[in-house]
């Protein structure tokens, strides 16, 4: 399986914030999101083939039962299910972070499914790559489909306030009653930004979303393997 890294941290985002975690992070992304291009490039162009019987045995190193399948996009990888399974069989709880542009294939095994769609504020401004991006970045079918299948969060990057209206259109075509507390709002940068937090803070007061902090870029800066 083509890994970009494995390391042991805390979650830093959405609702089990804080738990320790093993993170899986696979290699290779189906998108080109504006605010992710550099990072994504300089950290994780490198990979390794690693078998998933090592994957798990690193795993098992660490005192938790927490594991987060993390990218790029890990459902891009052909042995996902496999490794799910792996892992479920071993009684870990498994979150995947994905954009919700593939669908979940069956038999994949998944706790929490972190999906963030990403909104017109992720189009790079690259014509061409952005061409791709906006063929991709949104798939209500396959977003309804990882919902009604697992226990789910949604996170959205929020770049200024036109974004709000533009989560609730993907919301109300999703067709489903979700919670409104399921739908997060996480402010977009590498630092956190207390004065964009402030407007998000009260979106979420209006409407009951919840706020999206990134606790490990408090505690660590914007570092790899964090
Ligand atoms: S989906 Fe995630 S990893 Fe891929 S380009 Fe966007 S922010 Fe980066």
């Amino acid at each position: 399986m083509k890994i970009s890294e494995i390391f042991y941290s805390i979650q830093g985002e959405g609702r089990l914030t804080g738990v320790p975690s093993v993170f899986i992070r696979t290699f290779g992304c189906n998108l080109k999101c504006k605010w992710c291009d550099t990072i994504y490039e300089k950290w994780y162009s490198d990979w390794q083939d690693i078998p998933i019987d090592r994957i798990i045995n690193s795993i098992n190193k660490y005192p938790t039962k927490y594991v987060a399948i993390t990218g790029g996009e890990p459902m891009l990888s052909e042995e996902i299910q496999e490794l799910t399974c792996s892992l479920a069989s071993l009684g870990k709880h498994i979150t995947i972070e994905t954009s919700g542009t593939i669908p979940p294939r069956g038999g994949l095994k998944c706790s929490l499914a972190s999906i963030s769609p990403k909104l017109s504020n992720s189009i790079p401004d690259n014509p061409e790559l952005a061409k791709l991006h906006n063929q991709k970045r949104i798939n209500i079918d396959y977003i309804r489909e990882w919902i009604d299948k697992y226990e789910y969060q949604l996170k959205f990057v929020i770049c200024d306030e036109n974004d709000i209206i533009e989560i609730q259109n993907i919301i109300s075509n999703i067709k489903r009653k979700i919670p409104p507390e399921k739908i997060l709002l996480m402010p977009e940068g590498i630092v956190n930004n207390n004065k964009q937090g402030n407007y998000i803070v009260e979106f979420c007061k209006k409407h009951g979303y919840s706020y999206c902090n990134r606790l490990h870029i408090d505690l660590f800066g914007n570092k790899r393997g964090t």
